[in-house]
């Protein structure tokens, strides 16, 4: 038997990935799933982009860049987090990985080591955890309530934070259950950051999907104080609709980002070379198609949302942003359908998998057991046929 490092029995397949495999093996069978476990935008990536990376790859640019990635791209990114997020960062402030999820690890690998404490407030996107572990260091997971909209309060986390404490983990649109942080509730968490001199890791991935007008507020924006501490994550996935072509990009502290780079420059190099100069024409042409996209998510949430809210026993949070809604589905926990005790959200899960073909993610996975994940990013067809067959599989359940 092979002895595998300590660092690796530490961490968890990711669920999200575990729900979406068995659906599809499903649908691969032949097997009428609908499918809601999907952590990416069901759009086509936008013409113009693909046709950049045709033109690289028939430019002959397929050669190593510089690690952080070519000069251009930088610039590109600069000039969105000025326009887009009134921040001004130069190139050696800057870093583009193999995703948001690799700019995440190596934020994590540069910055946490055994004895450090790491705040991330549940329900949480399913890799910081464990990217901290991976490190050595503790999450310290942090509940968040549901009447505070899932958001972590500045007294919650002031409490949370130790002489350990070295970063907070924000995420705003919140992946899964949407929830966003207004300009004010920034300020009163940076408040806090800044007087406990504790790190903010940002994630803002899903900044450009957020509906009826929410004004997406960078934290680092805020003031140079906040700034200082905290390192930007963004990427070409969600709103680019760019999932398979893996590019993420960091912002921060020179400091931070000098470390990153070097680390990523053992690892794995540059990102994909056509990849980036697709991502600089994502980043520099229109974005108006995104208006599109994001009339379109905001139809399918109004439904979903309001189908869910009229299900005996279902609580339903309207989220501001990202494609997910997070269904409270405690009530039904304990009672019995189709012959069996369903004692879990996971059990709940795999009775409408198994039962009636809907495939949702269990909230436990994310640090919320009671609820569920939906991601919307599906045609409104199948969120129909979906939430008929949810519907169905609750008139099962007796007391
Ligand atoms: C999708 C997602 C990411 C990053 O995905 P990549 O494809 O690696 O860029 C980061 N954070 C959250 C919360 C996400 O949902």
């Amino acid at each position: 038997m092979v002895k595998l490092a300590q660092r690796i029995q530490k961490v968890k397949p990711s669920p999200t990935l575990a729900i979406d495999t068995k659906a599809k093996a499903m649908k691969a069978e032949g097997i009428d799933v609908v499918g809601f476990g999907a952590g990416e935008p069901d759009f086509d990536t936008p013409e113009h982009i693909k046709q950049a990376a045709i033109a690289a790859l028939k430019a002959g640019k397929t050669k190593y860049t510089p690690v952080g990635g070519v000069n251009e791209l930088k610039d590109a990114i600069i000039a969105k987090l000025k326009r887009d997020n009134n921040l001004s960062y130069t190139r050696d402030e800057v870093l583009v990985s193999c995703g948001g999820k690799h700019s995440l690890y190596n934020i994590a690998q540069v910055l946490l080591e055994a004895g450090d404490e790491a705040i991330i407030p549940a329900p949480y996107w399913v890799s910081y955890p464990d990217q901290v572990l991976l490190n050595d260091a503790t999450p310290v997971i942090v509940e968040t309530k549901e009447a505070n909209g899932f958001k972590i309060t500045p007294q919650e986390l002031e409490k949370a934070i130790t002489p350990k404490t070295k970063a907070f983990v924000l995420n705003s649109p919140s992946n899964p259950t949407g929830s966003a942080y207004s300009r004010k509730e920034l300020e009163a968490i940076a408040e806090v950051l800044v007087a406990k001199n504790v790190l903010c890791i940002s994630d803002e991935i899903y900044e450009k999907i957020v509906y009826e007008g929410f004004e997406f507020v960078s934290i680092a924006s805020l003031n140079d104080k906040i700034k200082a501490l905290t390192v930007t994550v963004n990427g070409a996935s969600k709103v680019y609709s760019m999932t398979g072509w893996r590019m993420g990009y960091a912002a921060g502290p020179k400091e931070i980002l000098a470390a990153m780079t070097k680390l990523q420059g053992q690892v794995t190099t540059n990102i994909n070379s056509m990849t980036q100069w697709a991502c600089v024409a994502a980043l520099n042409e229109s974005q108006d198609f995104l208006k599109e996209w994001v009339a379109e998510f905001q139809r399918r949430r109004d439904y979903i949302v309001k189908r869910f809210n009229a299900m005996p026993g279902i609580r339903c949070y309207n989220p501001q942003g990202a494609f997910y809604v997070f269904p409270n589905i405690s009530t039904y926990l304990g009672k019995s359908a189709g012959g069996r005790k369903i004692e879990t959200d996971s059990a709940f899960c795999e009775y409408l998998l198994e039962k009636h073909l809907v495939a949702c993610v269990a909230g436990s996975g994310f640090g919320a057991p009671g609820y569920m994940r939906l991601s919307y990013a599906t045609s409104m067809e199948n969120i129909q046929k979906g939430l008929d067959r949810i519907e169905k599989a609750l008139g099962d359940f007796q007391p």
